[in-house]
């Protein structure tokens, strides 16, 4: 194949009437109107010069441009870089000038920003709105249509992907054609999705979970989707009954049970109900159980494998457990000091090999190598354990990542940036379970002697320079931070002594 990952997801639908997307106004859009598009922005690439391998970063809204862009990449061979929308200006530009991006598209607001950083850079700036307009579009007028993909293969990487690293800095996942391919080949055939589908999208579009997940699901059986900018309640609620399917995060369960419009006859007709990138509860799968009749479907996958697990789609669905290792997936429980593999219902590292295994971190070698082991398993940070019937659990995690709302915030990026506020001696990020976003951020500091730095002041400088996901719920002063002999901070005892902080004032 010439390129493998354009040919499985976009080829042949030149000419299909049939909706891909369709929008909360009761507009739509059929795939022959999105594969024209995507040819459109191809072509608009290949006249700007951008070639094969060239890192191109999106940082736009969440719309249809945003899906075109993706395809556009695919088709034109470029490595795909999408950005979270929320990202700061300097999170942009580390992002930019660590990928060597060689092309930067964003709304008018955020290029006017950027341009003031990178006045000598070779870097292409090019805006692009929600509603797509921009400079970008000017460009196609002049642009020459081609339908021709460029060769890719399997190795090459599709998209990189930027996760926090536990030392502060972000690293990007080198995500390629074949971790996509496999993985939403066996997710479309272990989920049973059919060209019938139609799945309700409300999850982001930068994130594995809404793009390579979802997206490339519904691409590969031409299915579509409901179409909605931002997940509430009363939006999902709305679609439900022309929806067959939905992908989220357990926070939305835990906000639609909470809506007395959610009743069992509006979900009766739906047959697939998927949640992941965050552990759902066993009490909230129940709880929708009951309201529902419903038992939503859990998997488990992370940016750099793609999907690993998942409960079955026909036979017991465990709540609490992330299942079984998807076809093709070997996972193994090892301790994480020694790697030597420990037996069924022992707690250690969730270890993987397959397919849907990325690359690498890009220009990170040494990185990746602690990350693999020597028979090329992959080492998740994840802690979990087999249970006697061979379901896997998800028991907590090695690195202190905090998921919130199903995004992830690791402490030490925060507490970076609260240690260089004025009047700040040290800080604590930490994870507490909160009734709505699963876990909350919260900070725990430590002030300068005679200083009583203002939390109001705090808070507007962590957002004027973090994503505003990353910024803690609270604020919380101590004297001093609890410590071990080694004079690590001990997170456990914080974690301990605030865990019903956000359950008890709600
Ligand atoms: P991300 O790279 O953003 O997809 O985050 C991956 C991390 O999310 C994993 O390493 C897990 O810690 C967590 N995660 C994803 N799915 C689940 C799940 N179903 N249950 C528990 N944790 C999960």
């Amino acid at each position: 194949m010439k390129n493998p990952l354009f040919e499985k997801l976009f080829k042949n639908k030149e000419n299909d009437e049939n909706v891909f997307l369709s929008f909360g106004d009761g507009t739509s859009l059929t795939y022959k109107e999105y594969v024209k598009m995507i040819y459109e922005f191809s072509s608009i690439f290949s006249s700007i010069g951008l070639k094969p391998g060239d890192r191109l970063a999106l940082k736009i809204e969440k719309s249809l441009y945003f899906l075109v862009v993706y395809g556009a990449c695919v088709h034109r061979g470029l490595i795909f870089l999408p950005i979270n929308d929320s990202a700061t200006t300097k999170e942009l530009l580390y992002f930019l000038k660590d990928s060597e991006t060689r092309i930067v598209i964003s709304d008018k607001e955020q290029v006017h920003e950027l341009k003031k950083f990178l006045i000598n850079s070779d870097v292409l700036i090019e805006t692009l709105e929600k509603d797509g307009t921009g400079s970008l579009r000017t460009i196609a007028k002049c642009a020459h249509f081609s339908a021709e993909p460029e060769v890719r293969n399997l190795q090459d990487i599709a998209a990189l992907l930027y996760t926090s690293g536990t030392t502060g800095r972000p690293k990007a996942a080198m995500i390629t054609h074949e971790n996509l391919i496999s993985n939403s080949k066996t997710l479309m055939e272990f989920w049973r999705f059919s060209r019938k589908d139609i799945l309700i999208h409300a999850l982001p579009v930068y994130h594995t979970h809404g793009l390579f997940v979802a997206t490339n699901v519904i691409l590969m059986v031409s299915a579509r989707m409901i179409f909605i900018s931002k997940f509430d309640v009363d939006s999902v609620i709305k679609v439900l009954p022309k929806a067959t399917t939905i992908m989220g995060v357990p926070t939305y369960y835990s906000r639609l049970i909470e809506s007395p419009n959610l009743t069992k006859e509006l979900t009766q007709h739906m047959r697939l109900i998927i949640s992941g990138s965050a552990p759902l509860t066993k009490e909230l799968s129940d709880k929708f159980f009951e309201r529902t009749g419903k038992r939503i479907l859990e998997r488990y996958g992370m940016t750099e494998t793609n999907m690993i697990s998942s409960n079955p789609y026909f036979g017991e669905r465990r709540a609490g457990t992330v299942g079984h290792a998807l076809p093709g997936i070997k996972i193994r429980i090892c301790n994480p000091e020694t790697g030597k593999r420990l037996s069924r219902g022992h707690v250690g590292e969730v270890e993987l090999k397959g397919k849907n295994v990325f690359r690498g971190y890009w220009k990170m070698s040494k990185k990746t190598q602690e990350n693999f082991r020597h028979d090329g398993f992959f080492r998740t940070g994840d802690l979990g354990k087999f249970d006697q019937q061979g379901f896997l659990e998800i028991v907590g995690r090695l690195k202190d990542l905090i998921i919130t709302g199903g995004l992830n915030v690791y402490p030490k990026e925060v507490e970076t940036i609260l240690d260089s506020f004025s009047g700040v001696k040290e800080s604590a990020v930490i994870g507490v379970p909160h009734f709505d976003f699963g876990e909350a951020v919260l900070a725990v500091i430590i002030s300068e002697t005679g200083s009583v730095p203002d939390v109001k002041h705090i808070a507007q400088y962590l957002e004027g320079n973090l994503a505003k996901y990353k910024c803690p719920k609270e604020y919380i002063f101590m004297n001093s931070l609890p410590r071990n002999n080694l004079g690590k901070v001990l997170k456990k005892s914080l974690r301990e002594k605030y865990r019903n902080y956000f359950t008890n004032i709600e």
